[in-house]
């Protein structure tokens, strides 16, 4: 017999689970998909037909104290591009750059103090949450998985999904054979009580999840993780399948990740200084052309293939 999850019911269990303020909005993002200290707009507007564009229109951003009234230090400053509806977008830049903080103002974890984040011409601040949830899929390596069955997990991204299209998800992300594998398959219980999974499994969870929940928009941080090259393999077709036909921002890791990008944004100190195709960068010889030939260990967390070719 199956088991159904209400997860509103969960989420103070799981928000028990984690110390890390910060780890934690993130993770609940991914679970929940909306931040709690966002206020919903009073006369929200619904995406009725998501194409999923995207435009920063001279965003300034900055964190703010636990008592200031303005923040002390902008992280973001005058940031403005668009994103078309499919494309792909790159960031790349120094640790502390801001790159995930651009990203957590178009999930709504924080709002700007200057200028606007819209989807489809709509600041995101009108946007009803529900729209910002089910038009945003984020996935990162911290995946947030409950105590439930394998097929709950991946449900979570659309809750009235039938069994067969769980499974067409599982089998998108690459996950379905080791599902099978397991003792119950998709009725294996999966977490604190259940079946310990591997770091490369939980992730190809995560995506079969966002497949389900099937945005137009997509945000994928893309830190490198310490699984097998065949996993690695199977994460990454996951990955492109998943990012077909969206709007995808990933903070790159991987270097094929940049190099297909449509669009890469190199952000230092807050700022994008250059932005373009591998290519034109290349050819423009600035920061991007030095961070990919930089000496391993002179600049921190650099995607790795950067610092694996500066070795050769
Ligand atoms: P990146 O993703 O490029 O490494 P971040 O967006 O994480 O950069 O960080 C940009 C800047 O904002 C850094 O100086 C970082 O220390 C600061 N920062 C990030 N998160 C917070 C936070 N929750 N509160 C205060 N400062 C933060």
């Amino acid at each position: 017999t199956q088991r159904f999850v209400t997860p509103l019911s969960q989420v103070s269990n799981i928000i028990d689970q984690y110390e890390n303020a910060k780890a934690s909005s993130e993770r609940i993002f991914g679970l929940m998909d909306i931040p709690s200290m966002i206020a919903e707009a009073e006369d929200p507007v619904e995406l009725e037909d998501p194409e999923g564009g995207v435009e920063y229109d001279h965003v300034d951003f900055g964190y703010m104290g636990v008592e200031d009234d303005a923040p002390e230090e902008l992280v973001l400053e005058d940031v403005s591009f668009e994103a078309d509806p499919g494309d792909t977008v790159a960031f790349v830049g120094p640790t502390g750059a801001g790159k995930s903080t651009l990203l957590k103002l178009l999930m709504r974890l924080y709002d700007p103090i200057d200028g606007e984040v819209r989807i489809d011409g709509v600041d995101v601040r009108q946007l009803s949450l529900e729209s910002l949830r089910s038009t945003i899929g984020y996935v990162s390596q911290s995946t947030f998985l409950f105590d439930g069955t394998v097929a709950e997990n991946i449900r979570y991204g659309r809750f009235d999904a039938e069994r067969g299209e769980v499974v067409k998800a599982a089998k998108a992300a690459e996950a379905h054979e080791f599902i099978e594998s397991l003792p119950k398959g998709y009725d294996t219980r999966i977490g604190e009580r259940g079946v310990k999974l591997s770091g490369g499994q939980q992730q190809r969870l995560s995506i079969a999840r966002t497949m389900l929940q099937d945005p137009e928009i997509l945000v994928l941080d893309e830190a490198t993780s310490a699984v097998d090259t065949e996993t690695e393999m199977l994460i990454q077709r996951s990955l492109d399948r998943l990012s077909e036909n969206r709007t995808t921002f990933v903070i790159a890791h991987r270097l094929s990740t940049v190099r297909d990008a449509d669009t890469i944004l190199v952000l230092e100190d807050g700022e994008i200084v250059e932005r373009g195709d591998h290519d034109e960068l290349i050819r423009e010889d600035g920061l991007y052309a030095k961070l990919w030939g930089v000496q391993a260990g002179e600049i921190d967390d650099l995607p790795e293939e950067f610092v694996e070719r500066a070795r050769q």
